[in-house]
């Protein structure tokens, strides 16, 4: 077996240098454990940035991998999988939508969407062509494509990738007066984050979602959620927009919709929206796949069997309880919903990280100064009891 030493050489000397990780070698991992390749233990507090909502190797999601491995794995689209009805039955139901595209990664369910958008907007809103505009915010994340990048307002994501895709205009997340003046006659769609994640854990103001739904439905605009980090139970409820009794005209899901264990990523729209696709206008080799559609069919009962979204909104209570009794001065506030919390501090957050590390607990920081903590759903009391006392050992030495 290679030590820790060899592989992070191996990093270092193959890897492309698009991240900046903790150096830890994970070796295997369980539930909201993992554990390195010298045996040392620690808590995963940020379950790849919300795809493991389930933990690590849910055991019926294991057992759903494995039946439908010892079946059939892939098939393309080019024809129909028994595992596919099944996923996008229950996709839909869950959403409450009627129909559902599947893709991979979160990024191209994005641009599912936006295609979607477009189109929407020039049959069935009669936007001239090519002139539809689709609006975003500042502070967004929706993937690293080249069109989504393109409306992304962070330079670090931008710098030297352009020339860039056009028709997006950005407007200050959480305004929805902002968004009122942005309309055109030419506005598709507006792409918003109930919650920006990488951000830094931004919440906007209580009934901004309200507002930004009642001025999308009286301009004929699709309200399109990007709900890929903060649905499937995160944030106590199904989706964030939950909270504020917001149903979108699209949902824009991934992560956790994998189990935590493929990439598994989907657009979900009623009829009149998703039927502006016909055969050969979108399509991706491996979206909808037999094993991936039967691990987010898994996926999905667990979310509900062991209900998640419930789990998440009692701890994240608890533990946005006790972190609020933390007194520290670097410490300024404590954000977030359900299990999606962010510690904002006065100085850099990657300290901390790594003295978390060092005793156990992983998490990563966001935006420099914000300490994110987004556990397993399925983390227990006790579990969380630990992540606490840790958290506490490095602010206050106790
Ligand atoms: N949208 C949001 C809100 C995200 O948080 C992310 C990933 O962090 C993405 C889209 C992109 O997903 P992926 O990395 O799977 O392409």
């Amino acid at each position: 077996m290679a030590t820790t030493d060899e592989i992070l050489q191996m990093m270092d000397e193959h890897s492309a240098n698009n991240y900046y990780p903790l150096p830890i070698v994970i070796h295997k991992a369980e539930g909201v454990w993992v554990e390195d390749l010298n045996g040392h233990r620690y808590m995963d507090m940020l379950s790849a940035y919300s795809a493991l909502n389930h933990g690590h190797r849910h055991p019926k999601i294991m057992q759903a991998l494995q039946e439908q491995a010892g079946k059939v794995t892939l098939t393309s689209r080019a024809f129909q999988s028994e595992a596919f009805g099944i996923f996008v039955s229950k996709l839909a139901a869950y959403t409450g939508k009627d129909k559902i595209l599947a893709m991979n990664t979160g990024a191209e369910a994005v641009e599912t969407a936006l295609k979607m958008a477009r189109r929407w907007g020039y049959r069935i809103k009669g936007i001239p062509e090519n002139q539809a505009e689709i609006i975003v915010c500042t502070g967004n994340f929706h993937g690293r494509t080249l069109s989504v990048t393109s409306f992304s307002s962070e330079e670090a994501y931008k710098r030297d990738f352009g020339p860039f895709t056009p028709g997006f205009r950005i407007i200050p997340y959480g305004d929805a007066s902002a968004l009122e003046q942005a309309i055109t006659p030419n506005t598709a769609a507006f792409l918003v984050e109930p919650i920006q994640g990488e951000a830094g854990i931004v919440m906007p103001p209580e009934g901004y979602l309200t507002q930004v739904r009642e001025l999308c439905r009286r301009h004929q605009i699709l309200l399109m959620a990007d709900e890929i980090q903060t649905g499937l139970g995160r944030t106590g409820r199904r989706f964030a927009c939950d909270w504020e009794g917001v149903v979108p005209d699209v949902y824009i899901l991934g992560k956790a919709l994998g189990g935590g264990v493929l990439p598994v990523s989907a657009v979900a729209a009623d009829r009149e929206i998703m039927d502006v696709f016909e055969p050969g206008s979108h399509g991706s080799t491996f979206g909808g796949n037999p094993l991936a559609s039967t691990v987010a069919a898994a996926a999905l009962d667990v979310l509900e069997e062991e209900k998640l979204a419930e789990r998440a909104e009692t701890l994240g209570r608890l533990f946005m309880k006790k972190l609020t009794s933390i007194s520290h001065p670097d410490i300024v506030s404590v954000r977030g919903r359900g299990l999606l919390i962010g510690l904002q501090l006065s100085v850099a957050a990657r300290p901390y990280c790594e003295a978390l590390a060092r005793i156990g607990l992983l998490c990563k920081e966001t935006h420099d100064t914000t300490i994110r903590f987004a556990p397993p759903l399925i983390l227990s009391e006790e579990e969380l009891e630990f992540a606490l006392s840790r958290i506490g050992e490095v602010f206050t030495g106790q």
